[in-house]
This record gives C-alpha cells, sequence and structure tokens, in this order.
C-alpha cells in the first residue's frame, strides 16, 4: 500500500509538470517548425475551455500542448498544412478537428475562436436540487437529452448515450434492481456517469442515516468501495484541498472554497483509495468531496457498445517518448503510425474501457448561486466525462 502511494504520488507529481510543458516528441526526426496560437472556447463563444489538449500529429511527432486558465494556447508542430486537434477528456466526446497552415518559423494565430465541439449524445436527469444542465445547456452551450425515471429501468434507455447525469434529487425513490442492473452494464461498457449528493443512492443503494457496517439495499457499485451518509450540515469549507494535479492545472490553485446551502448532504465516511480517486478533500477531517473512478467492471451481459461510435475515429493511448502516456481521438487512418510507434489502442490506465463514474458532494443550484470555483470545477467533470 506505501509502495502503491509513493508511486502515485510520483506519477502525480510528474504528470502535473508534464502538463505545464509544451511536448515536442521527436520521435523520428526532426523538422522544420512553426508556431499557431488560438483560444479555445465553448459553443457559447465566451467561456475559455481549460486544460484542453492541443496537438498535430505528423508521421514523424507528435506536437502537443495544453490551453491555460484563459484557454489560450500556443503550440510548436511541423510546417506546413496541417490538421489541428482540440480534445477534452479522452477526446471521444469533445473535440475539433480544424484545418490550420503552419509557417515555418513564424507565429500564426488561428482567424477566429476554436470552438470545442460536442461529437457524443449526452442526456440527463433532472432533479430537486442540483441543476447541471444549467451550466451543461445554458451556460456552456451544448445539447443534452432530458430522460425520466422509465429511462433507467432498461439498458434500451440509454444505451445511445455517451454520458448520463444523474442530478441530486432524481428519481432516488426509483433505484432497483433493474435500475442497478442498466447502470452496471452501461458504465461496464464505457458509458459515463455524473452522479451528485443524493443520488449517491443509485451507486451504492438506499442509505440515508444508516451506518456504514449496514449494507445499504440495492445500488450496483459495491459498499465496500465507498460509503456516505446525510449527516453534511449547512456550512462553508473556507479552504477545502484539491488534491488532483489535473484539477489544480485546471483551477490555478490548491485549495478552493465550497459552500453548502443545505444540510443532509451525502458526506463521505469510507472510501477505498484503490477504486476511487480522491479530487478534492475537506481539510477537518480529509473526507473526500469529489471523487472519481473508471475501475467497474462485471461480466454481465454487455451490450457491445453505449452511446455514439464514429467509425472515421480512434481513441489511442500515445506513448510520448518522455514516457508520459495521453490518451487521444484520432483519425482512423492514421492508427497504423502509431501502432508503429508503439501505441495502443483503447485509453490509457483503462484496460477495461469502463466509463468514468463521477461523484459530487456539491453541486450546482437551482437559483444558480454557486462560486466561480465550483462552476470551473463542474465545468471540468463535463469536458471530462
Ligand atoms: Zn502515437
Amino acid at each position: 500500500m506505501k509502495k502503491f502511494f509513493a508511486a502515485f504520488f510520483l506519477l502525480s507529481i510528474f504528470m502535473l509538470s508534464a502538463c505545464k510543458k509544451e511536448a515536442v516528441e521527436p520521435n523520428q526526426g526532426a523538422e522544420i517548425t512553426g508556431i499557431i496560437t488560438g483560444k479555445v472556447v465553448t459553443p457559447n463563444n465566451r467561456t475559455p475551455v481549460r486544460h484542453a489538449l492541443v496537438f498535430i500529429s505528423t508521421a514523424k511527432n507528435l506536437y502537443s500542448t495544453y490551453t491555460d486558465t484563459e484557454g489560450n494556447f500556443s503550440l510548436t508542430a511541423a510546417e506546413g498544412p496541417q490538421e489541428l486537434h482540440i480534445q477534452t477528456g479522452n477526446g471521444d466526446k469533445f473535440r475539433t478537428i480544424l484545418q490550420v497552415n503552419v509557417v515555418a518559423n513564424q507565429t500564426t494565430a488561428l482567424s477566429d475562436l476554436a470552438r470545442l465541439n460536442l461529437v457524443a449524445n449526452l442526456a440527463y436527469l433532472a432533479g430537486s436540487f442540483d441543476k447541471i444542465e444549467s451550466i451543461l445547456i445554458d451556460s456552456l452551450g451544448y445539447n443534452a437529452q432530458s430522460l425520466n425515471q422509465y429511462s433507467i429501468q432498461n439498458i434500451a434507455g440509454i444505451v445511445n448515450y455517451d454520458a448520463v447525469f444523474i442530478n441530486c434529487g432524481s428519481y432516488n425513490t426509483f433505484v432497483s434492481t433493474n435500475t442497478d442492473t442498466t447502470l452496471a452494464n452501461y458504465v461496464a461498457a464505457g458509458g459515463s456517469l455524473y452522479v451528485s449528493d443524493f443520488s449517491m443512492n443509485f451507486l451504492t443503494g438506499l442509505n440515508a442515516l444508516t451506518d456504514c457496517q449496514v449494507p445499504r439495499y440495492s445500488g450496483f457499485i459495491p459498499d465496500s468501495t465507498v460509503c456516505s451518509r446525510r449527516t453534511g450540515t449547512t456550512s462553508v469549507v473556507p479552504q477545502a484541498n484539491i488534491v488532483s494535479p489535473e484539477l489544480q492545472y485546471y483551477l490555478g490553485k490548491n485549495t478552493m472554497s465550497i459552500s453548502y446551502n443545505l444540510g443532509g448532504w451525502e458526506r463521505i465516511q469510507a472510501i477505498d483509495n484503490n477504486y476511487w480517486e480522491t479530487m478534492v478533500t475537506d481539510p477537518a477531517d480529509n473526507s473526500p468531496l469529489l471523487i472519481r473512478t473508471h475501475n467497474y467492471t462485471n461480466s454481465n451481459n454487455l451490450p457491445q457498445f453505449v452511446g455514439t461510435r464514429d467509425s472515421s475515429m480512434v481513441t489511442i493511448c500515445h506513448q510520448l517518448p518522455s514516457g508520459h502516456p495521453i490518451t487521444i481521438t484520432v483519425n482512423a487512418n492514421a492508427l497504423p503510425a502509431h501502432l508503429a510507434h508503439g501505441d495502443s489502442v483503447g485509453m490509457c490506465n483503462n484496460t477495461s474501457n469502463a466509463g468514468w463514474i463521477y461523484f459530487t458532494t456539491f453541486h450546482n443550484e437551482h437559483n444558480g448561486q454557486i462560486s466561480e470555483d465550483v462552476k470551473h470545477i463542474l465545468e471540468f467533470m463535463i469536458l471530462n466525462l
């Protein structure tokens, strides 16, 4: 266990530093280069996309960088007409490809804002307390389909969606063996879930206030991996620790203030750190406030795939020569070149290809009165599902 944490710590430090540097990866040889600059925004044309991966892949090299907190990037890449790729997450849900001309030894600015496109189908279950769809749709300018309780009783109801948002206070009383089977197969087959606060019920089952020793009724995630109780109080966590290197980069800081406007929120009492990645904690007791995993698996009768599939694109794990692997989604016709330099098909560090599950104790409010930091974290979850 100690070894694991040491390795994880080193990896985190390494990934953080790797994120901040522009990577020019001399796989096979030097090329004459120029610089492309631009700004990435969501379809509302005003929200900057932070920590978007921007890359140009040539037969010889992969040139990559990340946008800063203003959405700006500056990429050094091989001269000539190129495809500029912009993606968040694995690039399978949010990505844009632009035709650019890199002029040797010159800096060329994109003539327009680069809009990050949604290339997947998203859906949400409305809730009594959280309203993530107002950020997703009204604020960022993406589309999502509204579902009801019947949609999550059978895989057919959600199989066409790449990610489903389950708001706090959303049809929790419908948690049953049907929702268990549906969500279990959905995530194992690659579907991603955003789950907030009371909707923990969909993950570990109906719990309310019972002790963690008492088995939860229903739910599809093993109770042993995480346990929460509705013991949170109306309060402000003024210095919540941002422990995820990705989120630190995304927010440009290591602490944030989180306001819990209502009492009775799901406080995480116990967690298996091999199963979940903790991203934000309460310094008062180190309890996780935001967690995620892609470790859910099962061997049920899985649907062959969920969501949308563009057969002209493929998600791969690209090995930077520095040893840092990045998950990118590229044109299928570029696959042989990537395989030839040692890449593999599928996401990095996720051999089962399960979808992400994000669970957050804090969330949007129906009145929309949340801090900028909380809003940015919610945007991060949306763009990285
Ligand atoms: Zn590659």
